[in-house]
């Protein structure tokens, strides 16, 4: 199991070297490659990063916001123009108002992004809920933001991975995510940057990591605020990380 970071950004732009992609990450699990979000220009960090997006069977999404959605479009454009889905099918998986989102932004692209050649399925998920793939399995958790929005946990039946998406602090995900081989957590801001509960600043992501007690943390969506904290902190423990943009974690 193997997790490539196509975006360690979120909604901020940045400057410099702190010019982020928005929030993607690749899975390849078993023989699958499975996408968790997918903001603006990260289809084409999936290629730099020489993954096919035709072996894309599965999007998950967290949130509807624009740095986890932004490149939507563009795939499905890619898999409609240029390369089918290899296995025939694609299947995409949002939180609540996921469909009604999709078919607006189908009718707004018509008719260049409706699927052509392959089998599209459409999943809206909610906290508990379950999915299987061929080698692997996911489970949900509704955690808090300015939108609906859902951390994912996977595992191949030996290692797991967690991904927050965009969170307000919540004791929750420590529980969810307990024990993993590998948790994702956001990090937006630095400490009285954020707008209390819907992102994470250095301290409540470190508490969280703490308390998720995983093998590696590596904390993502980075803003120049919240980089630059992480990175001035001594004694910070190794399994805690900073996401660079293409950045591959084993498990
Ligand atoms: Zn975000
Ligand atoms: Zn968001």
């Amino acid at each position: 199991m193997e997790l490539v970071v196509l975006g360690s950004g979120g909604f901020a732009l940045g400057t410099g070297r702190e010019v982020r992609h928005p929030a993607g990450y690749a899975v390849r699990i078993g023989a699958d490659l499975v996408l968790l979000d997918l903001g603006f220009g990260d289809l084409r960090q999936l290629a730099r990063a020489g993954l096919d997006p035709a072996r894309v069977r599965d999007v998950f999404f967290t949130h509807l916001h624009p740095d986890h959605v932004g490149d939507l479009a563009a795939l499905l454009f890619f898999l409609r123009y240029e390369r089918r889905p290899a296995s025939g099918t694609l299947r995409l998986f949002g939180p609540p108002g996921f469909k009604g989102f999709l078919a607006r932004l189908m009718a707004a692209h018509r008719p260049w992004v409706a699927a052509k050649g392959y089998r599209l399925q459409v999943v809206e998920l909610k906290g508990g809920d379950r999915v299987r793939g061929r080698s692997w399995a996911l489970s949900c958790l509704r955690v808090p933001h300015s939108a609906p929005s859902l951390a994912y946990r996977m595992t191949d039946g030996r290692r797991s991975l967690v991904y927050s998406g965009d969170t307000g602090f919540d004791p929750g995900l420590a529980v969810f995510a307990a024990g993993c081989d590998l948790l994702v957590l956001e990090c937006s801001a630095a400490d009285g940057q954020a707008r209390p509960g819907t992102h994470l600043t250095v301290s409540e992501a470190l508490s969280l990591a703490r308390l998720s007690n995983c093998r590696k943390t590596v904390f993502s969506h980075l803003g120049e605020g919240s980089a630059a904290a992480l990175r001035r902190l001594r004694g910070l423990p190794e399994r805690f990380v900073l996401a660079q943009d293409l950045a591959r974690f084993r498990m």
